[in-house]
């Protein structure tokens, strides 16, 4: 039960003065939880936190404000001038003078006896806005604050401005949150208090009046201490739940998968290649994982080409072996068939019977796999997010396989164990996310890692070029073509809403079509599902020799004899964007080139980006400078600017109290499993706040 000092904190924020339906409606798109089971709750507005300030504490009087800058002044009200009868357009003015100079306060659609009454002529008035210069003449067009010069005291001098939504006004939702702040309860301490001193954290309340009313620029900051403060509260609140989590799933399931080894041996057998050593590592690691009664959740973490796949298949081999069903989850259609294509014959050949669902098996054919799979006689099914649907029930699903992570959220990552009796799961990633992304993003996960590329791969040669030389460019794709060479050529992908207009594939296909004829192929994601299919089997095998794609080939796509990719407006894209794109070439035993091409003049960030990847093909180097580059939301491919699963804490700035967290977090439920201490009482407090309150129901399950 939570902790009934909470409940003012838990009420919805239409119980707040100037909140009816629709204002909530529009608060609940800039509170920073997750709403999607819930309404937003008045505590919800207390982690809405500022992302600036407007400093007002300038006060140069009239004649000195500069153009353009936030001032306050001082005034007197001289005359009221308001717009002829009948005319609009014209804007009520007020005039006011100080020591220095006069000035027009500017209204358009001017309620006058507001006006009238708001500004008495004759009164001293404090106004504070952004000041305009007309041909010489100032004026403060509808000032922020007007206030009486004897009740000016409340006028905020340092502003918080707060992420807003259209039609939310900043008045109504500073209001709200002043009342949400009001409501706080005193609650009990629930850092330890040497970590206080040393960090000098403030109580977590006066973190939060802190950044709600800053007194300079500073407390907004996420590095001052009052953010600080805030963010180890919610990095604590996830790592004592991920770790009751944890403890809770390692101790209710049990179940060892363990075979003959004979499926393993042929297919092993049957492999062109040998496995490298990392590869071989991470299957001893996942093997005694699945050995163990307890259940497996591990990271395969291996850069593009590393050969994840490989590892993914011989651990579903052994989940059949042992008598289960396995699954393997890709992000796209094109990868799902793609791993079919590969594994599909190995695992034949080894016995397993092999199955592919996506979006677009229909009918008989989709019926057919269903029943297989409740059957048991489909042995390894590998689909996209179709795999989720309701209607597919497996006999025993032992194994789950992720690929690609990233694109998948936790929610589905449970909805896939739900199909089975708490599946062992293997997820896999190629973005090289460094350790601390992998404990927030991921929980605390084991991890495996491929360190190392198969053997004979030769380092990819990357170069920039500007867009002037495309002619000189198709000039060496047709010597390439006429050596047998096969290229890919990489377009932006194009949404509609997109104002810049950038070369589309499409246009950039017909353009090389004019050049190379029909060996140029095409592949985006608004083609049908079969035509894809196409284009990139014609590729493949080799009718056509470029493929004109967009970044549908961005994730795993392998097609080895590919030597060339060609990335056109290269600065659009991220860094590991990048990576994963160049990933496509290499793959072979035969040297490999990136070409760069880019609009000029390129940004900043831009050229960094750009040289960080001709200099380097390690995707740990290039995951680091990324994170430096551009803060790590959109590493993971997502579009939020902070950091994803969190509200407060931003990696960029708090990743070292991630470590601090997680250990606190070990130390305090290994002396205090059942949180019956009273610090372990005040925790509860805290995860309740953070919502982190499905890790206390745990606790209670026993
Ligand atoms: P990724 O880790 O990017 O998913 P893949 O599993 O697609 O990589 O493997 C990349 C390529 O390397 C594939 O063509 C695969 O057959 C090949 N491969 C995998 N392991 C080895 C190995 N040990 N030796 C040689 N080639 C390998
Ligand atoms: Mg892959």
């Amino acid at each position: 039960m939570r902790p009934s000092l909470l409940d003012p904190l838990f009420v919805p924020v239409t119980s707040l003065d100037g909140v009816g339906p629709k204002v909530a409606t529009l608060i609940e798109k800039v509170v920073p939880a997750d709403l999607t089971a819930r309404e937003a709750r008045a505590g919800d507005l207390l982690f809405t936190l500022p992302s600036s300030i407007i400093d007002r504490r300038n006060r140069p009087g009239i004649a000195l404000s500069a153009e353009g800058a936030i001032v306050t002044l001082d005034v007197r009200v001289d005359r009221h001038q308001p717009p002829p009868r009948g005319n609009r357009s014209v804007p009520y003015r007020v005039f006011v003078h100080d020591d220095t100079g006069e000035m027009a306060l500017t209204f358009f659609h001017a309620n006058a006896t507001w006006l009238e009454r708001t500004l008495p002529i004759g009164e001293h008035v404090v106004v504070s806005g952004r000041m305009e210069w007309f041909n010489g003449r100032p004026s403060m067009v509808h000032p922020d604050h007007i206030a009486f010069a004897d009740k000016a005291e409340g006028l905020p001098l340092v502003e918080p401005v707060y992420p807003l939504t259209a039609g939310l006004h900043a008045k109504v939702l500073r209001r709200a949150i002043g009342q949400a702040l009001a409501r706080l309860p005193g609650l009990p301490e629930w850092q330890d208090a040497e970590l206080m001193r040393r960090q000098t954290f403030p109580s977590f309340a006066d973190a939060l009046r802190r950044i709600h009313n800053p007194a300079d620029p500073i407390d907004v900051s996420p590095e001052s201490a009052a953010w600080r403060r805030l963010a180890y509260d919610e990095i604590l609140a996830g790592q004592v739940s991920l770790a009751l989590v944890r403890a809770n799933v390692r101790k209710h399931v049990g179940r060892a998968l363990q075979g003959d080894g004979v499926r393993i041996k042929a297919l092993r057998d049957t492999l062109p290649y040998r496995l490298t050593s990392s590869q071989e590592q991470a299957l001893t690691e996942i093997d005694a994982d699945m050995a163990k009664p307890d259940r497996m959740l591990r990271l395969l973490q291996g850069d593009v080409g590393s050969g994840k796949t490989v590892v993914a298949l011989l651990a579903m081999a052994r989940a059949v072996e042992a008598g289960g069903q396995a699954a393997l989850m890709a992000p796209t259609e094109i990868l799902a068939r793609q791993h079919f294509s590969t594994i599909g014959p190995l695992a034949q050949k080894a016995g397993l019977n092999v199955a592919v669902l996506t979006g677009r098996e229909k009918g008989r054919e989709r019926t057919g796999i269903l029943d297989g799979l409740e059957n048991g006689s489909i042995d390894i099914v590998i689909g996209t997010h179709a795999l989720f649907q309701e209607a597919v029930r497996f006999r025993d699903l032992a194994f789950a396989v992720v690929d690609e992570q990233h694109r998948f959220g936790v929610h589905q990552r449970l909805a896939i164990t739900a199909k089975g009796e708490a599946p062992d799961m293997l997820v896999m990633t190629a973005t090289p996310i460094p350790r601390t992304l992998v404990l927030t993003a991921f929980g605390d996960m084991d991890v495996s890692r491929l360190t190392e590329k198969p053997a004979g791969r030769q380092p990819i040669r990357t170069v920039t070029l500007p867009f002037e030389r495309y002619d000189e460019l198709v000039g060496r794709i047709s010597d390439a073509l006429a050596e047998g060479q096969k290229i890919y050529w990489i377009c932006p992908l194009v949404e509609e809403s997109e104002e810049v207009k950038l070369t589309s594939a499409e246009e950039r296909h017909a353009a090389l079509r004019q050049e190379f004829g029909l060996r140029v192929g095409l592949v985006h994601g608004r083609m049908s599902g079969r035509d894809k299919d196409e284009a990139m089997r014609a590729f493949k095998e080799g009718k056509t020799r470029v493929l004109v794609a967009t970044t549908v080939v961005e994730v795993g796509v392998d097609v080895p004899d590919a030597t060339i990719i060609v990335i056109e407006h290269a600065e659009r894209f991220g860094l590991a964007q990048l990576h994963q794109l160049r990933g496509r070439v290499g793959r072979g035993s035969k040297a490999s080139t990136c070409v760069l091409l880019y609009k000029p003049p390129l940004g900043e960030t831009a050229t960094a980006r750009l040289s960080v990847l001709r200099e380097s093909e390690d995707g740990f180097r290039i995951a680091e400078e990324d994170l430096k580059l551009r803060g790590e939301g959109e590493l993971l491919g997502t579009r939020q600017s902070g950091t994803p699963g969190f509200q407060i804490a931003r990696l960029e700035f708090h990743a070292d109290l991630l470590e601090i967290a997680r250990s606190d977090a070990r130390l305090l439920l290994t002396r205090d499993p059942a949180l019956e201490s009273e610090r372990g009482e005040a925790i509860r407090v805290l995860l309740y706040l953070f919502g982190r309150d499905e890790a206390v129901r745990l606790l209670r399950a026993g």
